[in-house]
């Protein structure tokens, strides 16, 4: 009987559950076999025998990994399936939206689509002209600006990139009431 032994409630020893002809020095914390100072592993300062610490170390490393923040590597980048969709912000703001989220595309029509209505105005064309190639070149924003956004301009993560989207779309209804309203 050593020092060491890992003593019951009762008073006895234990011997290792690995090695029979060794004492126990302690319980494994995952499954509370008694085991040897030979066979413990120490896992942030809890003890575990063999075989538990390598399921353990196991199961943590087929721990699902974050994806790649693929963000701001241009057009060739994988815009994660989370964040395709219609961008309400893009879509009311046009060119701004594209200053603000490094879209020069959505700048581009946003411009040609202001152009373009300064122009019909002049002409004194149907209003309705410049209304459907307003809202056409929007759509476009609406329908790209999540993909041009996310290849454009560095995000730290999709949470990140949604919630911004998410303030751009608010502001942009707010505009669009105000807009109305008056
Ligand atoms: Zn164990
Ligand atoms: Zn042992």
């Amino acid at each position: 009987m050593g020092l060491e032994g890992y003593v019951l409630p009762g008073g006895s020893v234990m011997n290792c559950s690995y090695h029979t002809d060794r004492e126990a020095i302690g319980m494994c914390v995952s499954c509370g076999k008694p085991i040897c100072s030979g066979c413990k592993v120490s896992l942030a300062n809890k003890f575990h025998c063999n075989p538990c610490a390598e399921k353990l170390i196991a199961s943590s490393a087929a721990a699902p990994v974050a994806e790649p923040n693929t963000s701001r590597q241009g057009k060739s980048a994988v815009v994660p399936k989370e964040i395709r969709g219609w961008n309400w912000g893009g879509f009311f703001f046009t060119w701004i939206w594209g200053i603000g989220n490094r879209s020069w595309l959505a700048v581009i029509f946003g411009i040609i689509s202001a152009v373009f209505a300064v122009v019909a105005d002049e002409y004194k064309a149907d209003s309705w002209i410049s209304l459907t190639f307003t809202v056409m070149t929007s759509a476009v924003i609406g329908i790209q600006g999540n993909q041009w956004a996310w290849q454009n301009k560095k995000w730290s993560d999709v949470t990140h990139f949604k919630r911004t989207q998410k303030r751009w779309a608010i502001a942009g209804l707010i505009l669009f009431i105000i807009f109305f309203v008056l």
